[in-house]
């Protein structure tokens, strides 16, 4: 039999599956193995060993082996760093943070390492934990996955003629190019919905704005609406699929509005 080698990292609870009667499939994401998917043998009997380490969005250390990279890994042992209690005691956050995670999973390939990734889903998560919810934090962190994922959608001007992003013009957000259309050059029988200048230069800015200047943006209704419609469309066009978590925070959202 071949030495299982021996690891430590710190991760983001992505999901926890059960498996047979004792045990759990867990995948993090970690610091130094990216996406990282393993077995906690007797989780579900041993409390000791795993005292309600595996719920999502924890931030735990992790011990593991394993026998090649492409191997499920052995939790031998696993640890809360941070529970992130506040966002949890918070209806609007949980949904907020569990959305972070499911983006964070399914961009995210398992065995690639990206520190990127990880520091943005621990800058994230604490400004929410510290700060109200907001809208403009959940669209920021979407541009910024989603550069790091290489979807990065271009917003700095028209796709087709190239002229740059002028104040007071339409666009049209193009999910299948990725990009932005101006009134021109966009086909005049579609039926998306416009978005203002003023909506792209924000999401512009957010993209790269210090984590610390967030919680000063406001999106307006419409302004939040337009940065909603485009990215949460490429982010379904780009996946190919729903995103669960995404549409249980839309219906929140409604119920909340009504
Ligand atoms: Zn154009």
């Amino acid at each position: 039999m071949s030495a299982r080698e021996s690891h430590k990292t710190a991760g983001f609870v992505l999901r926890c599956l059960n498996y047979g009667e004792s045990d759990l499939i867990v995948t993090f994401y970690s610091s130094d193995f990216g996406k990282l998917k393993g077995i906690a043998k007797g989780a579900k009997r041993s409390k000791k060993r795993f005292a309600n380490v595996f719920e999502p969005f924890s931030l735990t250390n992790i011990m593991f082996t394993r026998k090649s990279r492409d191997m499920l890994a052995f939790i031998e042992a696993c640890d809360v760093i941070e529970h992130y209690r506040p966002i949890r005691e918070n209806l609007e956050k949980t949904l907020i943070a569990s959305y972070f995670i499911e983006l964070a999973d399914h961009f995210n390939p398992e065995g690639k390492k990206n520190e990127k990734v990880f520091e943005l889903l621990r800058s994230f998560l604490a400004l929410l934990q510290e700060e109200k919810a907001s809208e403009a934090a959940v669209r920021f962190f979407e541009l910024r996955l989603l550069k790091l994922a290489g979807f990065e959608p271009a917003l700095e001007g028209c796709i087709s003629c190239k002229a740059p992003l002028t104040n007071g013009n339409s666009y049209y957000f193009y999910a299948r190019e990725g990009g932005l259309k101006c009134a021109s050059c966009a086909r005049a029988d579609r039926c998306d919905q416009s978005v203002s200048a003023g909506t792209v230069r924000t999401l512009l800015m957010g993209k790269d704005m210090d984590i610390g200047k967030i919680k000063m943006v406001a999106l307006g209704d419409s302004l939040a609406a337009e940065s909603r419609n485009i990215l949460c469309g490429f982010i379904t066009h780009v996946l190919g699929r729903e995103v669960k978590s995404l549409k249980i925070m839309e219906q929140v959202r409604r119920l909340g509005a009504d």
